[in-house]
């Protein structure tokens, strides 16, 4: 058996930070991933035509480059090759009508183009900004701190002697307002409406879920302060950068190595065993990048934890199910419209707030929506090393769809079965493509090929990608903040000695921001004086929450 102080099982984003912190810090670290490459959603890979460099799942960089992760080992990760890419455009809509909206990284050009829809909104749209900002270290503290622990307590004891009682409440109810309750009271336009909400999808919300209204105003500002960053040549540029990182600080990255089991000696996680029979131990930490429902209902044996714990954790819910579709195309992409649009990184198509709110609401209820929320994803705009001169390449995703589908809302696709077979798959690709065909004229004239995965795919290529959930998990707000995974469980410490659970499920939930790695790691890399104290601290507050 193989001895390191921590064993990492799955090689997602938060893995790789978690390892390169503590490689980093001389911990002998595994990482140990049962596909065959490394960086679970993040993967670029030719997956059309040689040339065509595609972002097979995730393609946008925001939320790693402005994240903690990529403020400490972004130089070192530079040393070894990866170079970001950014655009003064990152995202606009299209409404139906032919009309749109694009947000920029410039503050008084946004307020000027709400301006232009819609009185007022210039206004509006500026004071969000400036109000965000003076937040923000509020905002960013609570997306960046682990919220059941001493440094929880200590980011609310901030905030109380900042805000005082009165707008401490007041910022607790901003937290919870949906999308629409917070976009219809700031601007008058349904064009800014129609411009916000469909980036509420991106944080695994619907614009009438609670906490949207807060999620929308934080990827405003952060797309408006941060653009739409990507890696050259492919988001699988972070992960060899990653990978290299780890391995130049000693530690290990393998893959085709399943972890069927966590290992535990009195209470303590010692290690895990493979599906070949292989095992690995961990002197100081087993850290799992997986779901509640694989810790407890794989990975754990029922005798190592308690029952109604592995109970809560089987119980986890999924979200909604995503569609990627890929298309690699003779010439690049033409849009009929603002010239603005041939541009733009991320340009979705809807008919706006209550558009969003339909397709949610459809498939919601196990039906294909009408009118999806369409991603077009443009990395080309971006980086013109993702397909051979003079070709073009799109990144379309859906994020609107049941996972067992029950019929179609336009009454047009026969749902067979219900389940993601080929047909289904390819049907409603067909719907999709039609509509950006209606905007991008040349489109169906210029597809060389065009590959398309269903939920059912995701869930195949990345076990946390479980029923097609692109976020490994339903953030509807009771897993989601304090209660994240699980209310009986919520975050990174889990109820065996030395077991943590990091990833997409865990807080601060889904995206490239690698959270949940970092806040593991800075915790195991405390000094032991401190790390007692802190421990101590925090068996207090998980007392009071239990
Ligand atoms: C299609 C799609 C598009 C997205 N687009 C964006 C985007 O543009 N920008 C953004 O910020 N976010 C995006 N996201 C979300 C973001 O990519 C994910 O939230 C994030 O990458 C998840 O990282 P993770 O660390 O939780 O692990 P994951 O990436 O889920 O990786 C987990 C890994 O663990 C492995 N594993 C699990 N169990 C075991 C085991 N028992 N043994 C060994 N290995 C195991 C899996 O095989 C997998 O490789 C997107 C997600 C998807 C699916």
């Amino acid at each position: 058996m193989a001895d390191y102080d921590a064993v990492i099982v799955g090689s997602g984003i938060n893995s790789l930070a978690c390892a390169a912190f503590l490689a980093r810090a001389g911990w002998r670290v595994a990482v140990l991933e049962r596909e065959a490459e490394p960086g679970g959603a993040v993967r670029t890979a030719e997956l059309t035509e040689p040339g065509f460099h595609h972002d097979v799942f995730s393609a946008w960089h925001p939320l790693w480059v402005g994240g903690p992760a990529h403020a400490e080992l972004g130089d070192a990760l530079a040393e070894r090759g990866l170079e970001y890419l950014n655009t003064e455009h990152p995202t606009g809509t299209l409404f139906p009508d032919g009309e749109s909206s694009f947000l920029t990284t410039n503050t008084d050009a946004n307020a000027a183009e709400l301006e232009r829809h819609g009185a007022g909104d210039g206004a509006s749209w500026s004071e969000t900004i400036a109000s965000l900002g003076a937040q923000a270290e509020l905002v960013f503290g609570v997306l960046g701190t682990e919220l059941w622990s001493s440094a929880g307590l200590g980011l609310g004891a901030k905030a109380y002697r900042r805000l005082g009682r009165r707008r401490l409440t007041e910022f607790g109810a901003e937290v919870v307002q949906s999308s629409r309750d917070w976009l219809t009271m700031t601007f008058a336009s349904e064009r800014a409406h129609g411009l916000l909400a469909p980036w509420v999808l991106h944080t695994g919300l619907g614009p009438d879920a609670a906490a949207s209204g807060f999620m929308t105003r934080v990827i405003a500002f952060a797309i408006e302060a941060g653009g739409m960053p990507v890696p050259r040549g492919g988001g699988a540029r972070l992960v060899d950068a990653l990978v290299r990182l780890i391995q130049d600080h000693g530690g290990v990255c393998e893959t085709g190595r399943d972890v069927e089991k966590i290992l535990v000696k009195n209470g303590r996680a010692t290690g895990v065993r493979l599906v070949d029979g292989d095992s690995a131990g961990a002197e100081r930490a087993v850290i799992c990048n997986v779901t509640p429902t694989q810790l407890y209902g794989r990975l754990l044996d029922a005798a190592d934890v308690l029952a109604e714990v592995a109970d809560a954790g089987k119980r986890f819910r999924f979200g909604r199910c995503d569609m990627q579709i890929h298309f690699a195309l003779s010439e690049p992409p033409r849009w009929e419209g603002d010239e603005r649009l041939d541009k733009t990184a991320i340009v979705h198509l809807t008919p706006g707030l209550d558009g969003v709110s339909r397709a949610v609401n459809e498939a919601d209820r196990g039906l294909l929506p009408t009118e999806a929320t369409v991603v077009v994803g443009q990395p080309q705009t971006i980086d013109d090393s993702r397909a051979p001169a003079g070709k073009g390449i799109l990144w379309i995703q859906l994020q609107e769809l049941p996972w067992h589908v029950k019929g179609d809302a336009a009454g047009k696709l026969d749902v067979g079965s219900g389940n993601w077979d080929e047909s289904l798959r390819e049907g409603y690709a067909d719907r999709i493509q039609a509509r950006i065909a209606k905007h991008i004229p040349n489109l169906e004239s210029s597809i060389l090929r065009r590959v398309v995965l269903s939920p059912a795919d995701l869930q195949k290529a990345n076990i946390n990608l479980e029923r097609g959930d692109p976020y490994s998990g339903s953030l509807a707000l009771d897993q989601n903040f304090l209660w994240r995974p699980f209310a009986r469980q919520p975050g990174h410490r889990t109820s065996v000695d030395r077991l943590f659970h990091i990833g997409a499920s865990t807080w601060p939930g889904p995206g490239l921001g690698a959270g949940s790695g970092t806040l593991v790691a800075k915790a195991l890399l405390q000094p032991p004086a401190a790390r007692r104290l802190v421990g101590r601290l925090n068996t207090f507050v998980r007392q009071g929450q239990a």
